[in-house]
């Protein structure tokens, strides 16, 4: 059985960042910009944002926040977004969800600039996904494929399950490893919570993705021996032995799931270092003009 180490995994994308970024400031180019807009005082949205700053200076990207309180207004909140979309020196910038209530999130993420939305959320970087065209893939989506390409897993003509159909996660890897690429060319099965006999259909998985946000869900039973399992879920179950209280648990049941699998990643330390490094990998194509122009 193989463990699929994200954080390794990460922290070697992250060391080609830095190599990278450092030629190009030796060249003369400016350092990419990653821009942060954080709304409100939620815990796990303010770790976040804190480990995403903390990337930026490990590979040598300048960052910069905007805080709000919750109780900003949506045209305010617009107006950020412009203001980013114009600011030159800015190569791409996030919104961190979840945002208040009475705020659109589909106004804002479609008022941000598709060549500066490094998260890949905007309708025009979903739409050139599903079309195969350049884009900016969403980061966990893309973490999960380089987790898969940089382990030689090799996913033509192997059929993945994936459960779980967020328009972040579930769907859009649905959709990449459908494309005609390595990786890539799965006979794809999406489930969610209306699939009846989910067992049924997970245990048909050579690749088993678990993207639903239920701790422990995914049980051996419901495993096909030596099939690959990527665990996506990442939630805080009550831990009174941890100094924080809690502690993260994956959607599968690990300790039953990996003696059976072929490769399997850990949570913590699989998909989630993954995610942040791709945020970084759009950040520096959005600086170089790869994918919208310079
Ligand atoms: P989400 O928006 O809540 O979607 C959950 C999906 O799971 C929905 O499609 C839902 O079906 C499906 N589902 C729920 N219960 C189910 C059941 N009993 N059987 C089958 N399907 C079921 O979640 P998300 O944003 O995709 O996140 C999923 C998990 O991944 C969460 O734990 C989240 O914290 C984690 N996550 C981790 C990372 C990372 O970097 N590691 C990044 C993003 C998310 P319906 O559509 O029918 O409701």
């Amino acid at each position: 059985m193989i463990l699929i180490d994200g954080k390794a995994t990460s922290a070697i994308i992250k060391a080609e960042i830095r190599a990278e970024v450092d030629q190009l400031v030796a060249k003369g180019h400016k350092k990419p910009h990653l821009a942060a807009i954080l709304v409100g005082h939620d815990g796990g949205s303010e770790s976040y944002v804190a480990h995403k700053i903390n990337d930026c200076a490990e590979v040598g990207f300048h960052s910069s926040l905007l805080r709000f309180d919750d109780t900003v207004s949506e045209a305010t909140l617009l107006a950020a977004v412009e203001k980013l979309n114009q600011d030159t020196d800015v190569d791409g910038f996030i919104v961190q969800l979840p945002l208040p209530k009475h705020i659109s999130v589909d106004r804002v993420i479609e008022t941000i600039r598709p060549a500066k939305d490094v998260d890949g959320f905007h309708t025009l970087n979903v739409g050139r996904m599903a079309l195969g065209l350049p884009c900016y893939l969403p980061a966990t989506p893309h973490g999960v494929l380089q987790l898969l390409k940089r382990h030689n897993i090799k996913t033509t003509g192997k059929h993945c399950v994936v459960v779980g159909r967020s328009n972040i996660v579930g769907s859009p890897l649905s959709i990449l490893l459908a494309r005609n690429a390595e990786p890539g060319n799965c006979t794809v099965t999406l489930c969610h919570s209306r699939t009846p006999d989910l067992a049924y259909h997970t245990r048909q998985a050579d690749i088993l993705i678990a993207a639903l946000g239920k701790p422990g869900f995914i049980t051996s039973e419901m495993v096909k021996p030596g099939a690959v399992v990527i665990d996506v879920g990442t939630s805080r179950v009550e831990d009174p032995s941890k100094k924080s209280g809690f502690r993260l648990s994956g959607d599968v049941a690990f300790d039953e799931v990996a003696p059976l699998s072929s490769a399997i990643t850990p949570v913590p330390g699989g998909v989630g270092p993954m995610t942040r490094a791709m945020l970084l990998v759009n950040t520096l194509n959005a600086s170089k003009g790869e994918i919208y122009g310079g």
